[in-house]
């Protein structure tokens, strides 16, 4: 059996595992990122870049090149609720480099990590590499099992770090204990082009029985319709018109353009899963990212989260990796850095799953009105400065602490 051997192996080049190989290979340690897919090129990941991941790059010295790429930067976040525009988050206060959150799509961002990390000699990153299974040794997990379009490859290091997203293959062959919270949704997502004279950014959109979000993809929208969980064969049922029909009422600048939507097949549904593994270590292997915490859509902080993962690790991680002293105190240490920040912004998503997301989808009112709380962000604009807070940069912000070896 062909086999590689590394000093730390990572499952999945998504946020998570891309900075975190970035990271180690900075810090002089060998990585190896193993990605299942052929390129960065999908749509289900979310396009948003934080405050405190940009504050991130800024310390790596990457802002100013990571800011030449296109994009969006949104200074405030708005929602349309029936017919008011009301704003909920403005960034411009907070204590960051960059007071925005930064969109564009999020192969750039996967893209620019893997052509900064391969700078570095100790960086590797393998695409079209599908880890399907674990390598154990006398209940010591050793490495993991490869397929890539060559046959199976072996992949051996002292650490693997799962970092393959909400559908985890190697925490579920880990058989990690999970935690499951409510999540009552799923989201369509789909294209509508986008003409230079649509509005810059779309966002988040609330009528009754209807979320809404749109990203401005330059030429195009990519569009997020939001359903009750379960009921997507209930809206194929009802027929493509019908959706159509109510994609272009949510949108009316687009309404001519929701015939892009030829069929059922341009309309991919997403499940949402909210979830977070008990713990997150067993010897030699670490969770983090979705695969650790899987992350609802709501207020956009997955990526973030994952990216704050991804600094810990590296942060507590590097030296013992180095020395090759690694031990599960040090696993335990990662998870117990950040399994506090994760709790509190799960909480925080399943509140507003339950307390706006659910009843906006359940509503048959003929119109919303603005709940109280947002009212007082339309009357105290300073109040906007919480969610910004919680959004931008969220609960314990991590910085990079590992010096620059490689
Ligand atoms: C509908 C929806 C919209 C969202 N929108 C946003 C948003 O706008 N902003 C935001 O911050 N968060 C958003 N999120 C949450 C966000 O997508 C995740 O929290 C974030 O992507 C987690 O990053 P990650 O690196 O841990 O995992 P992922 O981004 O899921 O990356 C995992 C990677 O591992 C790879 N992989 C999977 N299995 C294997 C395997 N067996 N072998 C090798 N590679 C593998 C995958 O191809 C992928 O590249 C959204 C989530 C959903 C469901």
């Amino acid at each position: 059996m062909p086999s590689l051997s590394t000093t730390c192996c990572i499952a999945g080049g998504g946020p998570a595992g891309m900075m975190l190989g970035l990271l180690l290979a900075r810090a002089g340690v060998d990585a190896v990122v193993l990605e299942k897919h052929a390129d960065f090129l999908r749509d289900f990941r979310g396009d948003t870049i934080h405050p405190s991941t940009l504050e991130i790059l800024h310390e790596l010295g990457l802002l100013d090149d990571f800011l030449k790429l296109p994009h969006q930067k949104v200074h405030a976040l708005t929602v349309q609720i029936g017919g008011e525009t009301v704003p909920i988050a403005d960034f411009s206060h907070l204590p960051t480099r960059c007071k925005f959150v930064a969109f564009l799509p999020q192969w750039d961002f996967l893209n620019f990590l893997a052509e900064r990390g391969a700078r570095f000699t100790s960086f590797g990153l393998r695409m079209r590499a599908e880890v399907v299974g674990l390598l154990e040794e006398r209940g010591r997990v050793v490495g993991v099992a490869v397929d890539t379009p060559e046959g199976r490859l072996d992949v051996r290091a002292p650490l693997v770090v799962a970092a393959d997203g909400r559908h985890s293959i190697v925490r579920e062959k880990a058989n990690l204990p999970i935690e499951k919270l409510s999540a009552p949704m799923d989201v369509l997502w789909f294209r509508v082009s986008r003409r230079p004279d649509d509005p810059d950014t779309g966002l988040g959109r609330f009528r009754p029985g209807r979320l809404f979000v749109l990203l401005n993809r330059g030429d195009y929208w990519q569009c997020g319709f939001v359903i009750a969980k379960g009921t997507f064969d209930d809206i194929q049922r009802t027929g493509l018109p019908a959706f159509r029909e109510s994609v272009a009422a949510l949108v009316p600048f687009a309404a001519d353009r929701v015939t892009d939507i030829r069929s059922w097949d341009d309309v991919k549904l997403l499940t949402v899963l909210v979830d977070r593994l008990t713990t997150w270590y067993r010897t030699g292997l670490l969770c983090i990212g979705d695969a650790a915490h899987a992350m609802s859509p709501v207020g956009g902080v997955g990526i973030n989260l994952a990216i704050q993962d991804a600094v810990a690790t590296a942060n507590l991680l590097a030296e013992p990796l180095r020395r090759g002293t690694l031990t599960d105190a040090d696993l335990r240490r990662v998870q117990e850095r950040r399994a506090l920040p994760t709790r509190i912004v799960q909480r925080f998503q399943v509140l507003a799953q339950n307390r706006v997301v659910a009843p906006v989808l359940a509503s048959r009112a003929r119109t919303l009105t603005v709940p109280f709380v947002l009212r007082l962000f339309v009357r105290f604009p300073w109040l906007r400065r919480i969610p910004a807070r919680l959004i931008g940069i969220g609960f314990r912000p991590e910085h990079v602490e590992t010096a620059a070896r490689g």
